[in-house]
């Protein structure tokens, strides 16, 4: 059973959410154990443009001051995605991040995309797991002496919820290995609803939707799996075959983590971030209202605990009225309102087997 610290978002005249934040990090204290000139990779996902529920800058900047009293080198950092957009290669990945305001004036630290400009830059890493050898693991997140991972906890299509595991293990695995985490995803399109508006073929990296007489069509050898087009689709055309199982994406996620984790033993960190808890990743343009109230932030030296308790605090709290979970009872699994079908066991139950971590946490309250 790991530690999980947890403080509330609740604030006033005497500490802002911000202090809150402060008092957590100097809870789990992990600048203690940094060394002077330590490279510490701060990773996060810096939204899309347009996206206004992703982490914000202020969020980043105390860890940044706290990293930099210890006079270690601190910078931000994610790696290129699979789908088409500006955060599919290095220079344009970096200009949103200065867009959505991640600067070097309001965080502290300059940004360095993990895998470089062209994806090209990466290490192996042995895992020896069920599905995976190795894994390619983004090299400056790689070689970087410490990591500090903050994770705005939300909803997902695939994973149920995107916490932890899934920011390193999707958010700093190369394209081949995003590649291989949704292998199994095989969408399709409803020709009777599709307009042939071609939206969907601008966020499609491979080029595997085509657009023919009476409907879009996804060349399926072609297709990487992303999920895109079944979120940016206006007409709810193209579509998740929903006997599809999730379970070996959610075991490889895991897996994959363990490559980032692995060789970073005591010099990782993880918070997350239950604020503006969307239905959706932040992988998308927009964000429908949260599912629940905003919740606090929580603190661990373990992935699956914090993703665990993470998971409870959501279920436990009253839906959002006014969201896409407006009909579930508190304890229910609120995720389960955007993506019924999607459960996130199978992740938990294949980290705990590997070593990632523990599923069951010890809830540590900050006052
Ligand atoms: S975005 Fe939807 S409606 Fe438009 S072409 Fe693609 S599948 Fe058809
Ligand atoms: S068809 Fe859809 S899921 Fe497949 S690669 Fe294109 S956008 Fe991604």
């Amino acid at each position: 059973m790991s530690d999980v610290y947890f403080i509330s978002r609740r604030s006033g005249p005497e500490g802002s959410l911000i202090d809150n934040l402060r008092k957590l990090i100097h809870k789990i204290n992990f600048v203690s154990e940094l060394r002077e000139r330590d490279t510490v990779a701060v990773k996060l996902h810096f939204g899309e443009p347009e996206l206004t529920t992703h982490l914000r800058p202020a969020f980043v900047r105390p860890f940044i001051e706290e990293i930099k009293k210890a006079k270690a080198l601190p910078f931000l950092t994610d790696a290129s995605t699979i789908y088409s957009g500006p955060r599919s290669e290095g220079v344009s990945h970096a200009e949103v991040a200065q867009m959505n305001g991640f600067t070097v004036y309001s965080t502290g630290a300059p940004v360095f995309i993990a895998d470089g400009i062209d994806g090209g830059n990466f290490e192996e890493v042995e895992v020896g797991t069920p599905h995976y050898k190795k894994v390619q693991v983004a090299g400056e997140a790689h070689r970087a002496k410490a990591m500090v991972v903050l994770s705005h906890f939300k909803g997902h299509e695939m994973f149920g919820f995107g916490g932890a595991v899934k920011n390193i293990a999707m958010g700093l695995a190369t394209k081949q290995g995003k590649l291989s985490l949704h292998s199994n995803v095989n969408p399709y399109i409803k020709h009777k609803l599709c307009t042939r508006c071609g939206r969907c073929l601008n966020w499609c990296a491979p080029g595997a939707i085509e657009i023919r007489e009476k409907s879009a069509v996804i060349v399926g050898s072609r297709c990487s799996g992303c999920g895109h087009c079944i979120m940016v689709c206006p007409r709810k055309a193209a579509k998740i075959k929903w006997d599809m199982d999730f379970s070996e994406a959610q075991e490889k996620i895991a897996e994959y983590a363990l490559g980032i984790v692995k060789p970073k033993k005591g010099k990782i960190w993880f918070f997350n971030f239950l604020l503006d808890i969307t239905p959706e990743c932040d992988c998308y343009t927009f964000s429908d209202s949260p599912l629940v109230h905003d919740i606090g932030i929580l603190a661990s030296r373990d992935p699956v605990s914090i993703d665990s308790a993470s998971y409870e605090l959501v279920n436990q709290a009253r839906p959002n009225p006014e969201s896409k979970a407006s009909g579930a009872a508190p304890g229910d699994d609120k995720f389960a309102a955007g993506y019924p079908r999607t459960n996130p066991e199978p992740m938990f139950k294949t980290a705990v087997s590997i070593g990632l971590g523990e599923k069951k946490y010890n809830l540590i309250k900050i006052d």
